[in-house]
Formats: C-alpha cells, structure tokens, sequence
C-alpha cells in the first residue's frame, strides 16, 4: 500500500447503516449478487468516462481499451474487481459510498416489514449494489482515482460494513477503481476462477465491455506476465438480434439498467429502420418502486447515441405516465453531445416519444391479452399512474382507455379485473351508454342509491373509487363510440332501456306529486338547487344527484386537500314517490314537521352519497324528534 497522507474516519449516513444491517441478514440466500452488483458499477463508469472523453479525449490518457478485471486470492481470501473507468474524487466516494441520495429513503426504509423475504424485494429497488460487497466480505478496500486528476489525487477507502469507514488520498498511477473484498470466514469460495467465471456467464454476459480473469495455468511454468481471458460475451445487448438473445439475458440486462434486483414483468425490443433510426429496449418492472410519486423521483431511459452512453434518466422519451418504465433506447440521429437542453427542444425527440408511448402501450395490450395474472400484477403496481394517462396524452386515450380496469357491479368483490371491452360485451340490448359511479370506497357505492335501479333492469355500473377517478373520467368521454354517463349526475336518461310505457309512467306520476315537490322545495330552499321525482329508485326514499356541470365529491376533497376552494354548488334532491316515508311526507299536515322530515330525509341521501353533513348535530335532534313521536 503506498502511502496515505489526509486520513480520516467518517461515520455512515444512518440509512446507510440500517439499509446495510437489512441487506446482510436479508439477501444472504443471494449472495453471489455481490459481483454483478460490483461490475454493474464497472460497466456504468466506463460509460460515464467514453462520455465525458468526447468532449475531453485527454481523460482517456492515452490508455487501454476500456475493460473490467476480476482476480482473486485463494491464500489471502481475497477477490477484486477492477476497472479503468471514470473512478472517483475525494468528494465522490465521500458521496457515494456513505450516503444514499435517494430522498425519501429514510421514511421507506422505517415501514419495512422486518420480514427478511418481503424486503429483500424492497431492499432491491435502491441500487444499494455497491454495499452488497458487505454480503460476502467483512472488509472493503477501494482504491480509485478520477479519470483527469493528477496521480497523487487517488483516494483510498475502506470500511468493515459497520458504523463508520476511512478515507485517505494515496498515489494510484492507473485510472479507474480497484475493489478488493476480504471474503468473510465461510465465503471462500468466491476465490475460486471456475466459481467467478460461472457467476459472470450467470449474471454479467449482456455487460459490453471485457470482463477478463486471469488464465488458468496448465504447464509447470508459470509465464512471466500474468495472462488474461475474456469471459463474457462483451457486446452490447440491444444490438443483437432478438432471436438471439435469450430470456435470462434479457432478465439480467433488465437489472443492470433498472438496478431492480427481481426480474421484469415483460419487455419489449425493437430496432427502428427509416427516416428515424433508433433501438429500443423498454421494460415494466415488476414492482411499484416506493417513489412512484415522488416528484423528483429518478425517471427515464438510459440514453445511447451510436451505442457511446450519453446519460441515464433521460425522461424526454416518455410521458409522465409511463414513467414506470425502464430501458435503452440508443438512437443514430442524435449528435453526440447532445444535452438535456437540446433533448427538450428537438423535434426528433417528439417523433420517438410518441412512437415510444405507443410501443408501451402495445405492449401491456399483449401482456393484457396473452397474459392476464400476470396483466393483474401490473394493474396492482401501476394501473393509478395509467390512469394519468388519458388527461397527459390526448393522441392515445382511447388506447390507454383499453388498458384501464375498473371494479364493477358485476365484478368480483371490489376487484379492479374489469375491462371496457367486457363490459361493452356484456351491455343489454337497446343499452348504448357505459355507466359508472364514483365514489370514496367500494363499500360505500356498492350500496349506493343510485344503483337501484340498475339493479332491477340488470345492468352493469362500473364503481370508482381511486382519488383520481372522478378527474380521470372528466378526460373520459366515450369509448368504442358509446358515452360514459355518471349515474349520479343529472337527470338519468337511460334512453332505450326504459320502455315508453315506462316514461309515461314517470311522467303521470311526477305531474301527481307536483304540489309535494313544490312543498319540499320552499322546506328545502336553501339546500338543494332542485327538487324532482325520481326514476333511479326503488328501495330508498330520496337520494342527491350532482348537477351536470358541478363538481362531485372527489374533485371537491381534491380541491380543499389542496388548500384551494371549491365552488359553491347546491345538489339535485330527488325522491322515490312510492316510498312510505315520501308518502307519509305528502300526507303531512303538520308544517313544522313536514320540514322536519324533509331534512332528515335529505341529511340521510348526503350520508348515503359518502358526503358529511353540515349540521350534524340539526340532523340528529330532528332525528330523535321524529322518534318521540313515533314511540308516543
Ligand atoms: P447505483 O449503481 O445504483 O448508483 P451503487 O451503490 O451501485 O448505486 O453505487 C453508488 C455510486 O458509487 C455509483 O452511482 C457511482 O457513482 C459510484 N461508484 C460505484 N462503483 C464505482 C466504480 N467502479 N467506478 C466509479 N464510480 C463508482
Ligand atoms: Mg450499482
């Protein structure tokens, strides 16, 4: 070891120390993940250096090809995993290798479950890659120098997995980073070339560049320069025909980019030919990451020009909604010094988001169609950000609409497993409308009014309940030609499906009950905007409708959840003329009990709406009132 001058110890950030305790009892049945781990950030630092060489050829000091290099030590129990990348400063392995940058890491890492199987998912989503060294070793020393620096400017950095690691600066005359890991008692085995070999096949054959181990040494003499052998297939995955590259390489290629630890739901690789030339490579993970909603979330694919990497995250590829995905995309229209500023102004890049979008969406078709458990995995991870979709991409809503899955009255217990497909196969003759009902929770509108009459003539309401439903369906007007039609909002016109025996019937009735609504209007006056008889019951004495334009309950509870006001709206109160209560209501006489009952009857259908009550304390003294009565 060459000399250290500015030593120092640091301690760990706090979510390092319980991210790497987590990691060491949990992914333990894994363990030879440490080494894919190590050569991912190998294979991402000689990226970053051909990068930054494009614009600055002297940090390639005039050196080798880029390549990673893994020997081992069976007598001294070492392994060590080298490359000659961009390497790090000072300041980045400070940054690097003691903190987690991720911001809300801390407040994740609190509601793990502590049991060790279902976090070892979770544990996976952080790219913690380089500590899961800790894994297999119980000491690790790295010694890197960045690409430009002068050769006194390397730094050393060493660490026993626990509290706290050391940093010095030291003399390192080769750029790039050395890992050496002093394997625990027990994980011999790791130095052992037939086990490293297998491990690289296994997990690192996609990796682009060289990964060399030394060559065994058959003859008696041991040559005087040590002789190296590439063993993996070391050529950029994407570029390769589909039909030739297999499912497990496609699985492990996933995890390198995504730095996910569990394989991807499916995939998606095309090469593009014609006036745009592009590969892409588009993934959907498996798994919600625990900041899907997080602004700053890291989003976007990996971007290549002409197979140089030129940046991750590059979210100009996609929209908002579909920023689950993962993936290359490399392009061969590009320059290479494109910059995120030219990414966002240039008109090549609108052409391939939207060419991209519908790549995706085609693909969870296919996976919808060809595999639907697996559809379901998805519609459980990611189906609330689709459902973003239809207000962010105009071009694509009737698609994306295809893909959305709603619970339903014909559904299964809550279930979002409906598709507008199903239901528009299962619509009644004369029906030409889709009907929905949204609504704070399953239980809540599985009961509501509003589906009474549904009920009796047999047709489906899709029931919505997700935050974002109501705002979802005001981007939602039709699809497959038919209208979605709010059943709680203005005056239900279920066209064909009534009869005009029916109508007629509706309408001699409501002229025979206008002196009570007249009543009920001047008891009600300053609650509702209208009163009328209503058609849509038939067990419950009254119920509320939302106007046509007026907000409903959601986009209120949105609204004030945002601190903003939402806009005065009165409801529409409609009653069932065949209800006891309603006739017990006409034939009273008594004036002070009639607006009694008449608010308590509209308290009840605001209760039954999922909505809370602006004078709750009224509503139960007049209740109690009428129950007096009624006992006396
Ligand atoms: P991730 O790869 O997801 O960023 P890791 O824990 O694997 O997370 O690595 C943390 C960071 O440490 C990397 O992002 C990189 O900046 C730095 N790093 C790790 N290994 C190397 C390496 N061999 N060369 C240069 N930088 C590295
Ligand atoms: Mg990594």
């Amino acid at each position: 070891m060459s000399v250290e001058t500015q030593k120092e110890t640091l301690g760990f950030q706090t979510e390092v120390k319980q991210l790497l305790h987590l990691m060491i009892h949990s992914l333990y049945s894994n363990k030879e993940i440490f080494l894919r781990e190590l050569v991912s950030n190998a294979s991402d630092a000689a990226d970053k250096l051909r990068f930054e060489a494009l614009a600055k050829p002297e940090l390639l000091e005039g050196g080798d090809a880029l390549k990673i290099r893994i020997s081992y030590d069976k007598d001294a129990r070492t392994v060590t995993i080298e490359d000659n990348g961009i390497g790090m400063s000072r300041e980045d392995v400070i940054t690097h290798l003691g903190t987690i940058a991720k911001s809300g890491t801390a407040d994740f890492l609190k509601n793990l479950s502590g049991d060790q199987r279902k976090d070892s998912h979770l544990i996976g989503q952080f790219g913690v890659g380089f500590y899961s060294a800790f894994i297999v070793a119980d000491k690790v020393e790295v010694l890197t120098r960045r690409a430009g620096q002068p050769t006194g400017e390397g730094v050393y950095w060493s660490s026993k997995g626990e509290g706290e690691f050391d940093v010095a600066t030291i003399e390192k005359p080769e750029r790039g980073t050395r890992i050496v890991l002093h394997l625990k008692a027990g994980e011999e085995e790791f130095a052992d070339g037939w086990r490293l070999r297998n491990i690289i096949k296994k997990y690192s054959d996609h990796i682009a560049l060289p990964i060399e181990l030394p060559k065994e040494q058959h003859g008696e003499e041991a040559p005087a320069e040590q002789e190296w052998e590439t063993v993996n297939r070391a050529s950029a995955l994407w570029t390769r025909p589909r039909t030739e590259v297999k499912e497990e390489e496609y699985q492990e290629f996933y995890k390198h980019v995504s730095h996910d630890f569990e394989n991807p739901l499916t995939w998606s690789h095309n090469k593009v030919e014609g006036k745009l030339e592009y590969t892409s490579l588009l993934y959907v993970p498996a798994r919600a990451p625990f900041d899907l909603y997080q602004r700053e979330a890291p989003r976007g694919l990996k971007l290549y020009v002409q197979r140089v990497f030129i940046m991750d995250q590059a979210d100009e590829f996609l929209p908002l909604y579909l920023r689950f995905i993962k993936g290359v995309v490399d392009s061969n229209d590009l320059s290479l010094n494109v910059s995120r500023e030219i990414l966002q102004k240039d008109p090549v890049i609108d052409s391939m988001k939207s060419a991209l979008s519908k790549r995706v969406l085609d693909m969870l078709e296919k996976l919808a169609k060809s595999e639907p458990e697996q559809y379901k995995q998805f519609w459980s991870a990611f189906g609330q950000v689709l459902k973003e979709g239809p207000a962010e991409d105009f071009a694509n809503r009737e698609k994306i609409a295809g893909l959305l899955r709603f619970a339903s009255t014909q559904g299964d217990a809550g279930e979002q497993d409906v598709a507008l497909a199903d239901y528009i196969g299962r619509m009644k003759e004369g029906q030409d409308k889709i009907y929905y009902l949204t609504g704070e929770s399953y239980n809540q509108v599985k009961n509501s009014p509003h589906l009474e009459v549904f009920r009796k003539k047999g047709i489906e309401v899709l029931l919505l309940t997700d935050r974002i439903d109501e705002w979802l369906m005001s981007y939602l007007t039709e699809f497959d030609g038919k209208a979605f039609i709010d059943v709680a909002r203005g005056d239900l016109d279920l066209g064909k499906l009534d009869s005009e025996e029916d109508k007629k019937a509706q309408e001699e009735i409501a002229k025979t009950k206008e002196d009570l609504v007249g009543r009920i209007k001047k008891a009600l006056e300053s609650e509702v905007s209208e009163v009328r008889v209503s058609h849509r019951l038939t067990d419950s004495p009254a119920i509320l409708a939302i106007g046509e334009q007026d907000l409903g309950l959601q986009m209120r509870r949105i609204l004030e959840a945002s601190g903003q006001k939402a806009p005065e709206s009165k409801p529409i109160f409609e009653i069932n003329p065949q209800h006891p209560l309603i006739e017990k209501l006409d034939m009273e006489q008594d004036e002070d009990r009639f607006v009694d009952l008449a608010h308590v009857l509209f308290d009840q259908a605001a209760l039954a709406a999922g909505d809370s009550l602006k004078d709750p304390a009224a509503y139960v003294r007049r209740l109690n009132k009428l129950l007096v009565e009624l006992s006396a």
